[in-house]
């Protein structure tokens, strides 16, 4: 899950994005409402967080230019307090929510987790393969019927294993997708992960279901 946050205040910028990683999202942050508003037509995201005051072009404009350009990508606008205007505004303009400034972090992640599952159709909610079961709404994974516990990270990467499952991952990509880094920065640490993650949804299960394609990366599949 891809998401870009516009917001021109360095602290709360920064904030958003490493909690938004924390959870398992990948975050870009961009302090700029043009920069904003080309990267939001030019990248696939998942959700828009919006700041309302930005140099360059207010958040308006970058709603109005996303859904212009025909993209139903659900924004998330944070106003400030007692600017109701603001809120009707943003929602006329196309925006899916709004959030008052200053708000919990805990608030935060609950809407957008709403709007996200609002975005999806139903038949995506569970993914499958063998015996396992990972379900996005629940956040929840189990085996054979068995609860297992993931990190946020571990459930990010299962996800991405599992939608692209019989597809061999390289590493740079889940390096990518997982913990918005490059390849050149330690590729031990997705090792580490796919260790984990296994000895957690594998070792003590039949069949095993992750396979390290050596010199290429990762797979996911039923071996069936
Ligand atoms: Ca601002």
């Amino acid at each position: 899950m891809k998401i870009l946050i516009v917001e021109d205040e360095p602290k709360t910028g920064d904030y958003l994005k490493l909690g938004l990683s924390e959870a398992g999202f990948v975050a870009d942050l961009c302090r700029d409402g043009l920069d904003g508003l080309h990267m939001a037509l030019t990248e696939a995201y998942d959700l828009v967080v919006l700041d309302v005051m930005l140099p360059g072009l207010d958040g308006w404009g970058v709603l109005q230019g996303i859904r212009r350009a025909g993209k139903e990508v659900p924004v998330i606008f944070l106003t400030a307090r007692d600017q109701v205007e603001d809120r009707v505004k943003g929602l006329e303009l196309g925006a899916d929510d709004y959030l008052v400034k200053p708000f919990a972090f805990s608030e935060f992640l609950a809407r957008i987790r709403t709007l996200l599952r609002r975005g999806k159709p139903r038949e995506s909610e569970i993914l499958k393969v063998a015996d396992m079961e990972l379900d996005l709404l629940r956040r929840r994974v189990t085996r054979s019927g068995k609860r297992i516990d993931l990190t946020a990270k571990e459930f990010a990467l299962l996800e991405l294993l599992l939608r692209r499952q019989g597809e061999v991952l390289p590493r740079s990509l889940i390096a990518s997708q997982v913990w918005d880094m490059n390849f050149d920065s330690d590729t031990n640490v997705i090792e580490v992960a796919v260790r984990r993650l296994r000895s957690k949804v594998d070792d003590a299960f039949e069949p095993k279901l992750i396979r390290t394609v050596r010199g290429m990366g990762y797979v996911l599949e039923s071996p069936e």
